[in-house]
């Protein structure tokens, strides 16, 4: 469904991805892990186009994300993406800020927009809560909404960018517990996180940057036996 074929990608003279290539398998879960600034979130927004990438080749759900003439539109209805921030908009209600994008980028009726808003807010847990205001929220539970909002339109795949980062510990596991039904529902995702112990839990895939590069990757395992000094020594360092 995603595949990274050598993607080289810089900032000025900056070279943040340097040969990043790896595949992800439709309802397969992908977690990317890796210091600060070892290009990990440059590499999730290339697959979503929010940067160009130099050179290399980028294939998602069947759209040449590299090519010049990509339909944008397209390809942002197959893949959602949610950020550590979550930017909703504070003068909606929480099944407004959902069925906004349904609506304006599919057309979909007022009634068949609210219909599908419930059904998604029920997925993250928050079925009382259609007619809240966001500052209404816990930052746990407004995160859980951009993640409804994102599934509003029915994605293909999910790009998650250390969207637990910002949250207090408390509030974390109700987020993570999310991302874990769905992919336990088969959503193809593709998730930046330094939650390890998630990591190791609910990803099928783990691939390590390092340098802008793709150090190691493989199952979960390879968090248990690393195979070089760089990916034990950041296992080390989260212990
Ligand atoms: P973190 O764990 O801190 O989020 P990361 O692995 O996600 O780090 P990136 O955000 O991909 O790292 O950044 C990789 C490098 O690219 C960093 O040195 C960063 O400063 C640089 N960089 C990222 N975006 C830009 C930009 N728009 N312009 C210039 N430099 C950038
Ligand atoms: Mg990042």
């Amino acid at each position: 469904v995603v595949r990274l074929h050598d993607v080289h990608k810089s900032f000025g003279s900056l070279k943040v991805l340097q040969g990043v290539g790896f595949d992800v398998d439709r309802g397969q879960v992908t977690a990317i892990i890796g210091r600060s600034g070892s290009g990990k979130s440059t590499a999730l927004r290339c697959i979503d186009r929010l940067e160009r990438i130099d050179s290399g080749e980028i294939v998602v759900c069947g759209h040449r994300v590299d090519a010049p003439g990509i339909d944008l539109k397209a390809l942002r209805l197959d893949v959602g993406i949610v950020f550590q921030s979550y930017n909703l908009f504070p003068h909606l209600t929480i099944e407004q800020n959902i069925t906004l994008a349904p609506r304006s980028a599919k057309g979909l009726s007022r009634s068949e927009a609210r219909s599908i808003a419930l059904d998604v807010l029920a997925k993250v847990g928050l079925s009382d809560k259609a007619s809240y205001y966001p500052e209404q929220l816990s930052g746990g539970q407004q995160q859980r909404v951009a993640i409804a909002r994102s599934l509003a339109m029915q994605p293909k795949v999910m790009l998650f960018d250390e969207v637990t980062s910002a949250l207090d510990p408390e509030l974390t596991g109700e987020v993570l517990r999310v991302i874990e039904d769905l992919a336990a529902g088969g959503m193809t995702m593709v998730m930046v996180t330094h939650e390890m112990a998630f990591a190791r839990k609910v990803a099928d895939q783990i691939v390590f940057m390092h340098k802008g590069k793709v150090w190691e990757r493989g199952g979960p395992e390879i968090l248990s036996e690393p195979q070089t000094a760089e990916l034990r020594q950041f296992v080390a360092s989260d212990l």
